[in-house]
This record gives structure tokens, C-alpha cells and sequence, in this order.
């Protein structure tokens, strides 16, 4: 689960994490009303958007009266942010952080994540902060240190030296880097953070610290722990699809692709979408219903399915363990019969109750292709995808 930047910094801020001082505004009134308590001179207006890249999107704009952060406020309020990482839709920029603005002397790039091959949180360094992370992984890959910490030890003092020697720090700074840093990952690791990236932390005109931009995403595994995240949620941010799955406990991610899946296991989930590939198309989703579906979920996952206008066709993949070929049969033409099927559906079904699964298909007149094996149904639906545009 992501949150926005002013609840980013309201988090680390707990944690005595140095951030500016800011208001978040709903609308242009908070707006002006916020640039007052703030007092300026100088003040940053910010879209506050689940997505990076909006500095150069016109999204982040540094201003020097109440007047420029009213006009600021009216041109961003209800437009839409095209960034390198919204896509080509962009997004309805509804929030607004108004800040105090920063001198800036230097601009560093850090970030914690959990570094799964290390089975570790890392934290990742860069002299050249701002805007462009993503080209300097790309072009300078040296540029970008990555400093693993042992969860036996946590923090030490040698990890500090290793990034501000990274960062070209002197001694000031590096206490300030110390505690800092201390408290970053008391933050990440308390709070059960996936990703806390602060891009820029910068060294201002007075030498201090401070964290001038900060990204924060959570496990959603571990989510049950803090209520006082999940009410940060803003679903408006999010897929309505991914809303609704997530109703049903249904492991479902929107995709880009045009071949709706619906599988039982993750495994089996991965392997139908590399097959989907393999024979030319891609997947719209990944959709795990589990291993104990009930007959709604599964008719719940369908009309996820079919509500996607991206949807060319409908690979049905169940191999019936714990979970019975039946159910998902039943859940299938329950969902048919109630939102219709308007694109090619091909159903493979292998194991427990496969026979009663495959006459409750039969029986309910469905235009449903029947697949052999997973190769065979895969290449079905590909050609009936083809066929049919
Ligand atoms: P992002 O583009 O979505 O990552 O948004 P950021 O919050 O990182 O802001 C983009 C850029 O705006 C930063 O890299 C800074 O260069 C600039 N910026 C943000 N806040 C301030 C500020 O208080 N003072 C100055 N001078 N520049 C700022
Ligand atoms: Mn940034």
C-alpha cells in the first residue's frame, strides 16, 4: 500500500526524521490559508499524486508570495499530471502539500528497500539525487551504492561511514547522516515498510540534512499490525479492480495486457501468464483465487475479470487440489449468467471433481472452448483472441 508525500513526512516526522514543515491542502482556500501559517518567503506547492517524476511534470512549483501559491494551487487542483511513472493517462492531482521552501547547497539520492536475494533491508545511496534517478542507474550504475544491513546488528556506525563516505560528507554532516539514518530505518522496519525513498535528501544552504521529498510504500502483508497506516489509504489512487479483489481476499493485480486469467496458486498463476507470452499475447492480470474459493469468490473474480474493457479473452487455469474443478465451475456460470460473456473464454480444468466440473460447463449452454492441458488452452485462447478482433 503507497501513501502520499505530507503523509510520508508525517510518519518519519514521528520518528524525528528531519522534513520541512508543510500543510496539506484540499483545496485553493486551504491552500492560501496554509501559505500564511507556513509565512514564507518562499514556499513549494506540491501535487500530491501516487507517483514520482512530478518536478519536471509541473507538478512541484517553488513560489515567493501567497499570490503565486494561490495561482499555483488553481492551475493543480483537478488537473491531471502526466509523469514518467503515471503512464500515459496521467492523475487527477485532488491533494495538495504546501511547504516551507529549502535553500538547496547539494542534492543526495537514498533509499531503504528490502533486498529479498540478501534477505536484508538495503539502503541505497546516490551523489546525484533530484530529478533523474532512474537514467542514472541506467547510464552510471557505479553511481548508486547499495549498503545491506544485517538485522542481527541493525545501524552501526560502519554503515554510516560507508554512506556519507559515499556521499562526500565531513564530520557535521555525517553525525547529522547518523541520526538521520538511525531513525530512517526505525521508521522502515517499525512501520513494516516495503520501499522509503527520500529523493532528494538534501544538504541545505545552512548545512543541514533534511529530507526534502518522501516516497513511502508498506507490505501489505503486514498491514494488519497498523490500523493507523490503513487509515492513510487513498483509494482513489488505486485500481478499482485491485479495490474490489481486495474485498474478496482475491490476489489480483491489473496487467496491461488482453488475456484475463483466472488460476488457482500463484505458481500456476505465473506459469499461465508466461505461457499466455510464450504464445504471443500477454496477460491482463495475475489472479490467484486460492485454494478454498467459495462459488462467490470465484464469481466475484470473474466479474473483476469481465469488467475490464482490456479484456479480449478469458483463460480459465484451475488445477483442482484443495480447490474443486465444481466450484469453480459453478462460480464461472454463476458470473456468466449474471454480467454475460461478451469474449472468448477457454477453461481448463484438471483434478478434483474434474468430471462434475466439466458437466456443470456443458449443461449451462456457455460458449466455453474446453483446453486439454495448459499448452493447449493457452494457444486456444490466443486464437480465439486473434480470431475474434
Ligand atoms: P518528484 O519530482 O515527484 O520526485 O518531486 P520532489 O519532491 O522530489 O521535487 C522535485 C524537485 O523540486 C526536487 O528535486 C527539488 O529540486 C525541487 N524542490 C522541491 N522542494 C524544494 C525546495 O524547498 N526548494 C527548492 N529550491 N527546490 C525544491
Ligand atoms: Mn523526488
Amino acid at each position: 500500500m503507497n501513501i502520499h508525500e505530507y503523509q510520508a513526512k508525517a510518519v518519519l516526522r514521528e520518528f524525528g526524521v528531519p522534513v520541512p514543515r508543510g500543510i496539506p491542502a484540499f483545496s485553493v482556500d486551504e491552500a492560501v490559508k496554509g501559505a500564511n501559517e507556513l509565512g514564507g518567503p518562499v514556499w513549494v506547492v506540491k501535487a500530491q499524486i501516487h507517483a514520482g517524476g512530478r518536478g519536471k511534470a509541473g507538478g512541484v512549483k517553488v513560489v515567493k508570495s501567497v499570490d503565486d501559491v494561490k495561482k499555483e494551487a488553481t492551475r493543480l487542483l483537478g488537473s491531471t499530471l502526466v509523469t514518467h511513472q503515471t503512464g500515459p493517462k496521467g492523475k487527477q492531482v485532488n491533494r495538495l502539500y504546501i511547504e516551507e521552501g529549502s535553500a538547496i547547497d547539494k542534492e543526495f539520492y537514498l533509499s531503504m528497500l528490502v533486498d529479498r536475494a540478501r534477505a536484508r533491508v538495503a539502503i541505497v545511496v546516490s551523489t546525484e539525487g533530484g530529478m533523474d534517478i532512474e537514467q542514472v542507474a541506467h547510464d552510471t550504475p557505479d553511481k548508486i551504492i547499495t549498503v545491506p544491513i544485517d538485522v542481527a546488528t541493525n545501524i552501526c556506525p560502519h554503515h554510516v561511514r560507508t554512506i556519507s563516505k559515499a556521499l562526500g560528507l565531513d564530520a557535521d554532516l555525517q553525525k547529522q547522516a547518523s541520526s538521520l539514518i538511525t531513525k530512517l530505518y526505525k521508521a522502515f522496519t517499525e512501520k513494516d515498510m516495503a520501499l522509503l525513498e527520500v529523493n532528494p535528501l538534501v544538504v541545505t544552504k545552512d548545512k543541514k540534512l533534511i529530507c526534502l521529498d518522501a516516497k513511502v510504500g508498506f507490505d501489505d502483508n503486514a498491514l494488519f499490525r497498523h490500523p493507523d497506516v490503513v487509515a492513510l489509504r487513498d483509494e482513489t489512487e488505486e485500481d478499482p479492480k485491485e479495490i474490489e479483489a481486495s474485498k474478496y481476499d482475491l490476489n489480483y493485480v491489473a496487467l496491461d495486457g488482453s488475456i484475463g486469467c483466472m488460476v488457482n496458486g500463484a505458481g500456476l498463476a505465473m506459469a499461465t501468464m508466461d505461457i499466455i507470452k510464450l504464445y504471443g499475447m500477454e496477460p491482463a492480470n495475475f489472479l490467484d483465487v486460492g485454494g478454498s474459493a467459495s462459488k462467490d469468490k470465484v464469481a466475484a473474480a470473474f466479474k473483476i475479470i469481465t469488467s475490464d474493457p482490456k479484456v479480449k479473452g478469458i483463460l480459465v487455469n484451475i488445477f483442482g487440489g484443495i480447490m474443486k474443478c465444481d466450484v469453480i465451475a459453478e462460480g464461472v456460470v454463476a458470473a456468466v449468467k449474471e454480467v454475460g460473456l461478451k469474449v472468448p473464454l477457454v477453461v481448463r480444468l484438471e483434478g478434483t471433481n474434474v468430471e462434475l466440473g466439466k458437466k456443470i460447463i456443458k449443461e449451462s449452454g456457455l460458449n466455453v472452448t474446453s483446453g486439454d492441458d495448459l499448452d493447449d488452452a493457452a494457444q486456444k485462447i490466443v486464437a480465439a483472441v486473434k480470431k475474434a478482433a
